[in-house]
């Protein structure tokens, strides 16, 4: 460890969460980090994710880092605007020299004698590191369907988060199987392209306009001219947020308001009445992650565009199969199934104290101290770890998760510690209290749905029972007692 510029620190993800992470280490004087990144630049989830129509559905101001304030084009920025944002911020805070892209970090083993970890890189090499921080992300593990025959489909085939631009769907027959975030804003995108669009409902969402338009010249002048209104503007949405949170209450006031502003929204936009039924869930709202998406039920109105009201069963070489055994031709399929979010750490083998595999240690159910760190893993941290999903905006979530890391990196260099570990006893508790939020606050999770948030093991390991507020809260008060330090 060097005694002036601290300990040696990887950065493992060069999205929101690894930047956020490279400007606090920065802030804190701390300059000795290299940032992996597998993709060839910066942006993470909004580097891999290129479909048609990619948006965020958290308005710009606070899906945005509050250390700075920016000139967003949009209510809510699209998918190329966000990549100009991560380049920006990394241009910005001078991060891109201790960038590598292009590098893959395949493990991290806690070697105990020297109080360090060995980084293995896709190239096969070895780096030390004192402080590996895992900022891999939640939704960056794509689930492809396992369905019989997927193989043999002779037309193009792919993921939303691997998009292929270059087939072109212009008067193409495509199926787009899902009706989540990702397919409702594709669905819109490409409606006026295709010749016949089919979409595959296995269960349906309840969905609300997102109300995204551009911002006016007016308006952007007064942001960029008096930056304390992109602050207020930031404050306001959140706090927009604490009360629409109150809707995660089954048995609240909210709930019932949502569900009306949702079946309000299928009637004003829905013209065929069968139409309106197959689109209405039948489960409380806020069990399914809700859906923001303006265009989807519109599109839905056109002749081309037809609502499969079925799961998908299996794929022949010209078309898909869906569980009443009827054949759909087609000549392209995307799959917006989704992500596999409850494999944290999915693509990284992180061994701590004694050899032992985090994912060994955790047996399909996920859990660490604040969502951060896990007791016998010494220095390491990770951000958007089990259960900190949700809160409103994952970047101020993510920046939360990065100030504890940098905290206890400085905490190391000035107190010249060997390590830092979770207090067990701490953890157990944390996970506890979790636990019982879940059930007392969120209880439309646990509901009758399909949703991604429950791991083999049963628990709700994604989500954070709380608005952003007691996060914050949290981060800033608990590692005070939540540590060990070794000397
Ligand atoms: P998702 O919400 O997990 O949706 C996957 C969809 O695939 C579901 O509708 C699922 O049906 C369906 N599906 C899976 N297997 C199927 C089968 N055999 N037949 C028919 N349908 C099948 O995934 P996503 O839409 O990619 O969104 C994931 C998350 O990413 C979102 O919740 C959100 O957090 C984030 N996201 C955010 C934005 C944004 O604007 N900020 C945009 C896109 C995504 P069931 O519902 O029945 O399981």
């Amino acid at each position: 460890m060097s005694r002036t510029r601290g300990p040696r620190v990887a950065i493992i993800g060069c999205g929101f969460g690894g930047i956020a992470t490279a400007v606090k280490l920065k802030k804190k004087g701390l300059t000795n980090f290299t940032v992996f990144e597998q993709s060839d630049g910066p942006g993470g989830t909004w580097w891999d994710n290129r479909y048609p129509g990619c948006e965020v559905d958290i308005a710009s101001h606070a899906y945005s880092f509050s250390f700075l304030t920016y000139d967003w084009t949009r209510t809510h920025a699209g998918q190329d605007e966000l990549q100009r944002y991560a380049e920006h911020v990394i241009d910005r805070f001078d991060v891109r020299r201790h960038c590598r892209f292009g590098v893959r970090v395949e493990s991290a083993t806690w070697d105990e004698e020297k109080a360090r970890y060995e980084l293995r890189l896709g190239s096969g090499e070895l780096e030390p590191f004192d402080v590996v921080i895992s900022c891999l992300g939640l939704l960056n593990q794509p689930r492809y369907p396992d369905w019989p025959g997927l193989d043999d489909f002779e037309g193009p085939k792919f993921h939303t988060a691997r998009w292929e631009s270059e087939h072109d769907l212009t008067g193409k027959r495509v199926a787009v199987v899902g009706t989540g975030s990702t397919a409702t804003q594709i669905v819109p995108a490409i409606a006026d392209t295709v010749e016949k669009l089919h979409v595959f409902q296995r269960q349906p969402g309840w969905i609300l306009p997102k109300g995204e338009r551009d911002y006016t010249a007016r308006e952007r002048a007064i942001f960029r001219r008096l930056p304390f209104t992109q602050k207020l503007r930031r404050l306001r949405l959140f706090y927009q947020f604490r009360v629409l949170y109150k809707a995660y209450d089954i048995h609240g006031k909210q709930q019932q308001q949502n569900l009306q502003k949702c079946r309000d929204y299928i009637r004003e936009t829905i013209k065929d009445p069968k139409l309106r039924e197959q689109l209405t869930p039948d489960y409380p709202y806020g069990c399914k992650r809700p859906v923001l998406a303006t265009g989807f039920y519109p599109a839905l109105n056109r002749p081309n565009v037809e609502l499969v009201p079925h799961a998908v069963t299996r794929v022949t070489p010209k078309g898909i199969v869906d569980d009443t055994g009827t054949e759909h031709e087609i000549d392209v399929l995307v799959m917006a199934t989704g992500f596999h979010a409850t494999k944290f750490l999915a693509s990284l083998d992180v061994r701590g104290t004694g050899g032992v595999s985090i994912h060994d240690t955790w047996k399909n159910d996920p859990r660490a101290f604040l969502g951060i760190t896990v007791p016998g893993y010494p220095n390491f941290f990770m951000l958007y770890g089990p259960n900190t999903n949700g809160g409103f905006s994952v970047i101020a979530q993510l920046e939360r998760q990065a100030e504890v890391a940098a905290r206890m990196v400085a905490r190391m260099r000035r107190k010249r510690l060997r390590a830092i570990d979770t207090r067990p006893s701490a953890a157990d508790r944390w996970v506890r209290w979790v636990d019982e939020q879940i059930a007392k606050h969120t209880s439309v999770m646990e509901a009758n749905c399909t949703n991604y948030y429950h791991s083999e093991s049963g628990r709700n390991v994604t989500q954070w029972p709380k608005p952003h507020g007691e996060y914050y809260v949290a981060t800033k008060t608990l590692p005070y007692v939540g540590f060990i330090e070794v000397r």
